[in-house]
């Protein structure tokens, strides 16, 4: 890449929100360069869980080539009552897949589209000029109308363009854990979630071949030794690894930035927006479906970037945010209220497991549990059935 470079969108960040925004671009003949900082393909540290509604979102193509041993069944357990809750549905409410071989196929979407993709060019200067900005980037500057900032929770684009860190990035721990057969196929063919973690719950997802995905998230601020209430799990599970697990940890955004999140001629996707789901850490979805949005957002605007900014915002006040805001309060209600919860649980824990499992599935929204759930939680009412 040369300083000559000039592109209408330049997309920061070739995960799933950035690939997607890229690939949309192209496709309706726009120059798009998709930068990422890390060589590719590249380890993202996530559990890998395709819930139903990113799966319903993602390229069949996609699909067919990364997504793998289907759960068709999921396993809640909630120790505080001695209760496993399982709920069943006839399509998968999660798949597995890991995500060096997601995030490579959807940017190889993106290249068969027409973006260019730079590997290896992590942006570190953003200069917005009257008409265009300039980004500084390890290979090279080069120029956008418009930026599509999808470079993850730590956002440095969202930095540079002003906004101030997330506030609400929660840690999460992820264990890539080998394991003997015989120990495998107790966990295979059901996504398993524990509330056995203060404020959040740990997972057991099975990836094929003896390959666990083992981890878990809290939205509590305290420092909490995550890695050691994992291992913990795992001994309570009677797992057993075969060979030392690859530990990692990251954050979770679980809640979107303050106020507007495009701002100029920046607009955030993904994770660097802030838009994980606070009751599971499931980030994929919205990934996939902010980077559509914006890639939207910047083709209906035709090439003003400040009504590119609107219209996304718009866009997203439409579809994503009031689901946050309501899985928000659910979150909170459920995490941050643990009497509440295992009251909630005893009386009404199927139906909440259920109704969880249509949100994953992508057939209901947050917003429309309200009047569901969260009288049922506090004992006061009847809960809907799914
Ligand atoms: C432990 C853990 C478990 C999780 N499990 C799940 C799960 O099972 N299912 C699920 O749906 N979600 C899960 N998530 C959340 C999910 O990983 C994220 O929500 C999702 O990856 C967000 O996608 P994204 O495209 O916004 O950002 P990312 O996937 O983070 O991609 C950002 C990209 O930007 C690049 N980048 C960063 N800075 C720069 C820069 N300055 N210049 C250029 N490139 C840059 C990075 O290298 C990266 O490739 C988990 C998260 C954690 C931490």
């Amino acid at each position: 890449m040369t300083a000559s470079a000039s592109y209408d969108v330049a997309v920061v960040g070739a995960g799933p929100a950035g690939a997607t925004a890229a690939r949309e671009l192209a496709l309706a003949g726009l120059r798009v360069a998709l930068l990422e900082k890390a060589p590719l393909p590249r380890y993202k540290v996530c559990g890998g869980g395709l819930v139903g509604r990113s799966l319903r979102a993602l390229p069949e193509k996609t699909l067919r080539e990364v997504a793998a041993h289907p759960c068709a069944t999921a396993l809640m357990g909630v120790p505080a009552l001695g209760r496993e809750f399982v709920t069943r549905r006839s399509t998968p409410i999660v798949a597995m897949v890991m995500r060096d071989r997601l995030d490579r196929a959807l940017t190889g979407l993106a290249q068969d589209a027409g973006a260019t993709l730079v590997a290896e060019a992590e942006v570190t200067g953003l200069d917005t000029g009257p008409h265009r900005v300039t980004l500084a980037t390890r290979k090279g500057p080069l120029t956008a109308a418009t930026v599509i900032a999808a470079d993850g929770v730590n956002s440095r684009l969202a930095r540079l363009a002003g906004w101030a860190p997330n506030p609400h990035a929660v840690p999460a721990v992820e264990w890539e854990v080998r394991v003997p057969d015989a120990t495998y196929r107790r966990f295979a063919g059901r996504a398993r979630f524990d509330m056995v973690i203060p404020g959040g719950y740990a997972w057991v997802f099975p990836k094929g071949a003896g390959h666990l995905s083992v981890g878990a998230m809290t939205i509590l601020r305290q420092r909490m030794d995550l890695h050691g209430r994992v291992a913990r799990y795992l001994a309570g599970l009677g797992i057993h690894p075969a060979g030392e697990p690859a530990r990692h940890g990251h954050q979770i955004p679980i809640a979107p930035r303050a106020r507007c999140l495009a701002r100029g001629p920046v607009l955030l996707a993904g994770d660097a927006a802030g838009l994980a789901d606070p009751v599971t850490g499931e980030g994929i979805s919205h990934a996939l479906g902010s980077g559509t949005l914006a890639a939207q957002a910047v083709l209906a605007a035709g090439g003003d970037p400040a009504r590119a900014a609107a219209r996304y915002q718009a866009l997203l006040e439409q579809s994503i945010l009031p689901d946050l805001r309501a899985a928000r309060r659910f979150a909170e209600l459920y995490y941050l209220h643990p009497r509440v919860t295992a009251w909630g649980f005893r009386l009404w824990g199927q139906t909440i497991c259920e109704q969880v499992t249509e949100v994953m599935m992508g057939r209901r929204g947050y917003h429309q549990l309200r009047w569901d759930i969260v009288p049922a939680m506090l004992g006061l009412g009847r809960a809907g059935r799914p």
